[in-house]
This record gives structure tokens, sequence and C-alpha cells, in this order.
């Protein structure tokens, strides 16, 4: 095989939104893939984690059947065999749909585990490809501390969480970062007994504050959460030998002055970008104490070079739309005569916690306070979220104090993934809370909530509220 367009490491979802531009453009192209084809997000991490966090939720609303005036709740059980099988069928299906572009590439798609032997060639299996462009798109892994490997056995991570036939009737769950999050109150609602432990004082990625607070406040009346410690792991025996866990070998959860023996530990400790071993240094370019080059976000180009680094890869922003947008831009990049720049989406992430947790543009704590107004809204006397006895949780809105545009928002709120994008646009248009608040907001829903936190941010700005929500049409008589 002579010299090909276009090399793509990595099949995940950055790999194959750069497939898509690469085939549009030329035939002369080869994805390479180590282990399992099908991208991560279908195998072990959006899709299952979700799937799971469905059951979860749905079991957990027979709390409220009593209120409701439902009965017979309390003798519903949880078959945590029958949960994660159809975890795993749903999440076959959603891999077989992602394989369905790479299966018919014939020889362009290679298995194997590929190596950088310069800004135009790739070792995979012994061979030597050569390319004029190379999008390395090699995703990431979880974060596992080195000196916990002898207690593998005893170690989960999303990795394998979803592979398991049954759950214990105890976990620890170590970080709660969005993933960490999302897991530990699923598995809570599906009965696993969960202590959590968590170096730092604010979860899901939030800023300190008052979201984080509420989040907090609420997530403890369902799990045992410790804050501020990093978690230390020794092994232990357990308590009741034998009757869980590897012959009554247990594990040791320490933080603090808090710890627990527990037969099994779910590690949540974020994610690390797979460049170890993928020959980066090759390209004579400055690399950081991870390992990575300086990566252009509006290109993905690496120095110049036509190399283009996708994804979770390059660890900019671990969430599957930008990783599909990282494959676009790269993919269209590798195939063009001179590079181009592209602009980046509105940041928004989701945590799929019940209330959901989300950010919206700007961080909070990255805000100027003399240049900001804030203005919040409180779940627990939101009109339809009382109907729902899904009154809990926090919005707060934040937007420029010159003209009032909506700038950011962090919430944790019912419907949060819906009011999240609602969010996103506006921020994306640059809308003003005035803007805003001439949009409809029908009665009854949870929007409401948010036009509560929009009145309150336009009462501070009494200079820029001109007549009112109501656009002026014309003056009678004039
Ligand atoms: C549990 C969990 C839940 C998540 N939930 C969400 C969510 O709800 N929403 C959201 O937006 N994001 C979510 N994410 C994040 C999202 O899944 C990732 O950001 C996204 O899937 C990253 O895609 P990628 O293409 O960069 O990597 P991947 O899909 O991991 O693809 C990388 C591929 O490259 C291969 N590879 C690695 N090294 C080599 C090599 N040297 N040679 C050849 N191939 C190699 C890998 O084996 C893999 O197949 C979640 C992640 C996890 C773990």
């Amino acid at each position: 095989m002579g010299t090909v367009d276009v090399i793509i490491v990595g099949a995940g979802t950055a790999g194959l939104g750069a497939l898509r531009e690469v085939r549009k453009r030329t035939e002369s192209f080869i994805i390479i893939n180590d282990g399992p084809w099908g991208t991560m997000c279908a195998r072990v991490g959006c899709m299952p984690s979700k799937a799971l966090i469905e059951a979860a939720g749905e079991f957990h609303r027979r709390l409220v059947f009593p209120e409701l005036g439902l009965s017979g709740g309390e003798g519903l059980r949880v078959d945590t065999g029958a949960v994660l099988a159809r975890v795993r069928k749903v999440r076959d299906g959603f891999v077989s749909e992602t394989r369905e572009l790479t299966d018919q590439l014939g020889e362009r798609a290679i298995s194997g585990r590929a190596r950088l032997r310069g800004p135009g060639q790739v070792e995979v299996g012994g061979r030597v490809l050569e390319a004029r462009s190379i999008v390395l798109a090699t995703g990431s892994r979880p974060t596992v501390p080195e000196a916990w490997r002898p207690f593998a056995d005893r170690l989960l991570t999303t990795d394998s969480l979803f592979e398991e036939r049954g759950l214990p009737s105890r976990l620890a769950v170590v970080g709660l970062g969005p993933v960490g999050l999302e897991m530990a109150q699923a598995l809570a609602r599906l009965g696993v007994q969960v202590t959590a432990f968590h170096a730092a004082q604010t979860i899901g990625g939030l800023s300190a504050g008052p979201v984080n607070d509420a989040a907090l406040e609420l997530l403890r009346h369902e799990l045992t959460v410790h804050l501020g410690h990093e978690a230390q792991l020794t092994a232990a025996r357990l308590p009741a030998a034998g009757s869980e866990g590897a012959n009554g070998e247990g594990l040791r959860v320490t933080a603090g002055a808090a710890g627990v023996v527990i037969e099994r530990a779910l590690v949540a400790l974020g994610r690390t970008p797979n460049v170890q071993g993928l020959g980066l240094e090759t390209l004579g370019v400055p690399l950081d104490e991870k390992g990575l080059p300086e990566v252009d976000r509006t290109t993905l180009q690496v120095a110049g070079l036509p190399i283009f680094l996708a994804g979770d890869a390059n660890a900019e922003v671990p969430l599957q739309h930008e990783a599909a947008d990282d494959g676009h831009i790269s993919g269209l990049n590798a195939v063009a005569s001179s590079v181009r720049r592209f602009a980046r989406r509105t940041p928004l992430s989701i945590v799929f916690t019940d209330p959901n947790l989300a950010q919206v543009g700007q961080r909070f704590d990255a805000r100027a306070p003399d240049r900001t107004v804030v203005g919040e809204a409180r779940f627990a006397d939101q009109g339809r979220s009382r109907m729902m006895l899904r009154n809990a949780g926090l919005l707060r809105l934040c937007a420029d104090r010159e003209d009032g545009a909506l700038t950011g928002a962090e919430l944790f709120a019912p419907e949060g993934e819906h009011l999240a994008h609602w969010l996103a646009l506006a921020i994306h248009r640059r809308s003003t809370v005035f803007d805003l608040l001439r949009a409809p907001f029908y009665h009854p829903t949870v929007e409401e909530g948010l036009r509560t936190a929009l009145v309150e941010i336009a009462k501070q700005l009494p200079r820029l509220s001109g007549d009112g929500a109501f656009p002026l049409l014309s003056t009678p008589g004039a």
C-alpha cells in the first residue's frame, strides 16, 4: 500500500466523525482501532450508564407512590441481574449501529495498536503505513492509581461495571465527578448501600456555591458522602468472611477520619488520555506533563504539522458532542489544502443525576462579579415541580451587567437537561434576559422556574428594562 491521504487512529466518536468528513473527499484512507470496534460512548460510556440510570430512576419513583395515592409500591423489587442484562442488550444495539460505518471498509479498517513513527508514518501490527495527514483520536481510559493495581479484582470502573451479573449489597464509589456521581446515585437507587469519597468539596464538576451545596444536601439523603480528602485503599478482611467478595478479602477505603471496609469499590477518578506509547515524542514538539502536545482547539492541529489530535485524547472537553465536533474539524482539516479554523460551541455539560445537574456557558467560578448579575430560582416551591413530586433543586443564571446578555447558568433542577439546552441556545445567540422574558412561558411548566430567575436579573437592571416585558409596537394615535 502506498502513501494514503489520511490515517485515522481510533474508531470512537471522534475517529468516526473524522472518517465521515474524510470519506466525502477521498477514498484514500485507513482507520486503525485497538480493542473492540464500536465507540466507547456506546460500549461503556454514555449509553449503558444512561440505561442503568433509567432503571434506577423508575424504581426510585415507588417512594412517592403513597403521596400520589398509588398503593403496592412497597412490593416492588429490583432484579439487578435483569437490570444489567437489559443495559447490555440496549448497549449492544447501539454498538452495532456505530459499527455499521467501519464494518464495510474491508482492508481499510485495521485492528491493532498503532504507534507514530514520525509526522507521516504509523506502525501497526509490524507494518509501517504512510499518510499525508494523520488524525489521532485514541480516546481515554479510566484513571486508576498505580498503587491500587494489587486490588484489581476488587475494583470496578465503568469499563467493567456493566459486565457484572449482579450488584453487591455495599459499594464504595471513589470520585464524585460527573461519572462517579451518576453511578453512585443510580446504584444507591437500585438498592446498593453506597459510601462515596471525593477529594474536593465540589461535586459533578460544579463550582463552589449554592448549586453545589443544594446538590450535596439532596444527595446525602441517598448515600453517605465523605468530602475533602483523597481516598486511600488497603487490603482488609471482610467482617463476615466468605459471605461476599473474593474469599472474604475486601478493601478498606479511608479518607481523612472517614473509612469503610467494603467488598468492592467503583473507581471514578476521571479519565487519562490514551497517548502513552502512541509515539508523540517522534513529532519533535514539546509535550506537557501528561505527555500531550499543544493543540489549537479551533483547528485540532499539532504545531503546524499534518497531525490532528481529536476527542478525549486531547483532554480538552471530554464530552461526546465535543468529541464528534473534534472529529469533523480534524477530518476536514486532514484533507484540506490549508488548515481552517472553526468556532466552537457554547459550553454545555449535563450530569444525569435526579435532579439533573448542568453547566452552560461561562462557568460561575470564572465570572467577574463586578460585571455580572445573578438571578436564581428554587424548585422546592415551584408549581409544576411540586405536582410531579420532583420539587427540589436550584437554578442560577448569570448575565452581563452592561447589556443584560445571559452569559452562564448552573443548575440542579427537575428537567434540567431540557432547561440547559434552552439556556445554551440563548447564550449562543447572545440573548438578553429581556429578549428571553418576551418569549412565552406556558403554565404550568418547569420552565416557569427559569422565568423566576430571569425576572430576578431584570429587576437588578432597571436602566435596561425599558417599558417592561412587552415590546412596543406603536404609540396609539402616532
Ligand atoms: C461512564 C461514562 C459516561 C459518559 N456519559 C457521557 C454523557 O452522558 N454525555 C457526554 O457527552 N459524554 C459522556 N461521556 C464521555 C464520552 O463518552 C466521551 O467524551 C467520548 O466517547 C470520547 O470519544 P473519543 O472518540 O474521544 O474516544 P473513544 O470512543 O474512546 O475512541 C477511542 C478509540 O481509540 C482506540 N485506541 C486507543 N489507542 C489506540 C492506538 N494506539 N491505536 C489504535 N486505536 C487506539 C480505543 O481503543 C478506542 O476504540 C461518558 C463517559 C463515560 C466513561
